[in-house]
């Protein structure tokens, strides 16, 4: 049902009966969250810096929330942490940032399968004289560190290595990759864009990541606030600030403080960090819709099924139809599903990403993500194995491009089987 808001768009007010399988794009904010959010929402207004004591307890929430951060990275010290206002804004400050601090340097090595805010300001570094190298992948999505060691120059000054792609849900091991680039030179800067397996996965300081000196995070991927993110900045890491203002975060990043998204943020870490065991139960989901898919809906290709991947996502490409038209006739059903990135659908081009993976062609243009959530159900699962397979059929029945197909999809009610019942909490 839709209700009319007091402005002339239109705003959902309920949830109910539609399926939410888009959570690499954004996620649903956990009750936990809001409540925290609420509470810093309304009389508790003040500006963070200003001196009164209003304002020196919201200065007290931001301190908490970045000890909670810090908590769910592993850091020791949360000072390394620089609350902004998304992974967007931390990406750019990561590359921007390490480019002005380290100014003899002018070579960058990246992937070519990052998202737009890494590859946006690779593309503006090499506009001002910079070369960037764009390491390919193989078609299980991963990178050689062969091809890693050998585009190391003396002047690299970064390497930006994304952790876990948005559109396949495929790992890289930033941290084995990392050590390659402090052997070969130790004042090399290393970042990643953890964007996506912050909050999905457990990815620590003090483990894999020793060599990482910036990370990217944003808080809507895991059930926090949209608009509000965060940079680990390694103390030692030459690096110039990127937002310049205020003397906020130690004039790291100048702006007030965004105080109900930076609580939100550190809150939805801290859930985070309680529910890393239904992560188990995420890719138990996936993979029982991955074999349904398998079994039942001939002409499927699964994007990246040999690596280690995300829990939660299943990037998925149908021969014959066009992702966008089934993310369409998904929605019609009120399953919502992406095409790959958000960031890039509105174009009917397969994704650079997809295209970097050597997705066949036959196969590229019916590409569509599946993320779930710690929110889903067995239940939710198993509807949308069904709109799939209905939804699938039926635009391969009313398009020309269903030659070659063999076979239709074997609809039966399904379940999907799991050890307990999705976490609803
Ligand atoms: N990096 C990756 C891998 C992402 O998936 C996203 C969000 N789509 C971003 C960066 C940008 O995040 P934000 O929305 O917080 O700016």
């Amino acid at each position: 049902m839709w209700k009319t808001a007091a402005h002339s768009f239109m705003v959902p007010d309920s949830n109910e009966n539609s399926l939410y399988a888009d959570n690499n794009a954004t996620s649903p904010l956990a009750p936990e969250v809001w409540e925290e959010m609420r509470a810093w929402s309304g009389a508790a207004f003040h500006n963070a810096s200003a001196l009164y004591g209003p304002a020196r307890n919201a200065a007290r929430a931001i301190g908490h929330a970045r000890e909670q951060v810090a908590a769910l990275l592993g850091l020791k010290d949360s000072h390394a942490v620089v609350f902004t206002s998304g992974a967007t804004e931390s990406n750019n400050a990561a590359l921007f940032g390490a480019a002005r601090g380290n100014p003899s340097r002018r070579h960058v090595l990246t992937t070519s399968v990052e998202h737009p805010s890494v590859l946006g300001p690779c593309a503006e570094l090499e506009r001002e004289g910079y070369a960037v190298t764009y390491l390919p992948v193989d078609s299980n999505g991963a990178l050689d560190p062969a091809h890693l060691q050998h585009a190391l120059r003396p002047d690299t000054l970064l390497v930006s290595i994304m952790h876990a792609n948005n559109e396949t849900g495929i790992l890289f091991p930033v941290g084995d990759l990392a050590r390659v680039v402090k052997e070969f030179d130790a004042r090399v800067l290393v970042h990643t864009d953890a964007t996506q397996s912050v909050g999905k996965l457990p990815i620590r300081f003090g483990k894999e990541l020793d060599h990482v000196d910036f990370l990217s995070m944003s808080a809507h991927k895991f059930h926090g606030p949209k608009g509000s993110g965060a940079l680990f900045i390694r103390e030692s890491a030459p690096w110039r600030p990127f937002m310049l203002g205020g003397h906020q975060e130690e004039g790291r990043r100048g702006g007030t403080y965004n105080v109900p998204g930076i609580v939100g943020l550190g809150r939805a870490c801290e859930l985070a960090s309680q529910y890393l065991d239904t992560h188990e139960q995420t890719s138990r989901l996936r993979d029982e819709v991955q074999a349904y898919i398998a079994g039942h809906i001939p002409g499927a290709w699964v994007n990246g099924a040999n690596s280690p991947r995300l829990p939660n996502t299943l990037s998925v490409s149908f021969e014959g139809i066009e992702g966008e038209g089934l993310v369409h006739q998904l929605s019609a059903a009120r399953v919502y599903i992406s095409t790959g990135s958000a960031c890039t659908s509105g174009s009917t081009e397969p994704s650079h990403v997809l295209r970097a993976v050597g997705v066949p062609e036959p196969f590229v243009h019916g590409s569509v993500r599946i993320s779930f959530s710690r929110y889903t159900t067995a239940e939710e699962a198993g509807k949308l194995c069904e709109a799939l397979a209905v939804s699938v059929e039926k635009l391969r029945r009313l398009s020309p491009k269903k030659r070659g197909v063999q076979g239709t999809p074997d609809v039966h009610p399904i379940t999907v089987r799991t050890g307990s019942k999705g976490d609803s909490a």
